[in-house]
């Protein structure tokens, strides 16, 4: 079958995950979710460094984990050595923490070999969201875009998201500050060469869905 293999990075906030899913769904593909991935990781180490750790040790953590990915656009379960831990990677802890793993460089080497690996298994027929799938992970996706939003709208959709359970302060910590450091490691507020910026500010999710599909080569 052809490949379909779509990438979509953006800043948190931008409607990745929910225009990625609705995506994959209307069109039969399978759905990564590779901030999930970076989430699990750090449960992992938190759970075993929590007054945190060297790192080599970050690293050699995530390199002996076992990393289970689920690629439905339902209700995609992770599990890191044998742990469910789908819900507790949504938790504001881990959000607060996750920039911590994922600046070790180390750690994006063998994560981005995973999603690779993730994304063979499927034939190239999913679609993956992140922050730097379209420039690193799959520069040769059939399909690149960058998501973008105004950041006020970004604070407001996460606070949505997370109502109730993190204060005013922590939503923008989460969205800002987060977006701030993990820009230290990769670049996704500037477009790679081939990449379409979709702004979603004002777009319905099925809206950014269409667009997206509109970029797709016909078979
Ligand atoms: O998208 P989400 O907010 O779940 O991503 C969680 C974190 O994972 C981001 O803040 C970032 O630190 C990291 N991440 C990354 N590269 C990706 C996807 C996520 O560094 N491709």
């Amino acid at each position: 079958m052809m490949s379909q293999l779509f990438a979509i990075d953006g800043p948190s906030g931008s409607g990745k995950s929910t225009t990625a899913k609705l995506l994959a769904k209307r069109l039969g593909l399978g759905y990564l979710d590779t901030g999930a991935m970076y989430r699990a990781a750090t449960t992992e180490y938190l759970r075993r460094f929590p007054e945190g750790a060297a790192a080599g040790e970050v690293s050699q953590l995530v390199a002996e984990a076992d990393l289970v990915c689920d690629t439905s656009p339902d209700e995609p379960c992770f599990h890191i050595n044998g742990h469910d831990v789908t819900e507790e990677i949504r938790e504001p802890r881990i959000s607060a923490a996750v920039s911590t793993v994922a600046t070790n460089l180390e750690v994006r080497r063998l994560l981005t070999e995973l999603m690779r690996a993730v994304i063979d298994q499927h034939g190239r027929r999913i679609v993956v969201e992140g922050r730097d799938i379209t420039t690193v992970v799959a520069p040769d996706a059939d399909v690149r875009v960058l998501l973008v939003a105004d950041p006020q709208a970004r604070v407001a959709r996460r606070a949505a998201e997370v109502a109730g359970k993190a204060s005013a302060e922590e939503v923008t910590d989460q969205v800002l500050r987060r977006d701030r450091d993990d820009s230290t490691v990769s670049n996704f507020t500037d477009a790679a060469e081939g990449v379409t910026v979709i702004d979603s500010t004002f777009l319905t999710p099925d809206e950014v869905v269409d667009a997206i599909i509109a970029l797709a080569p016909r078979a």
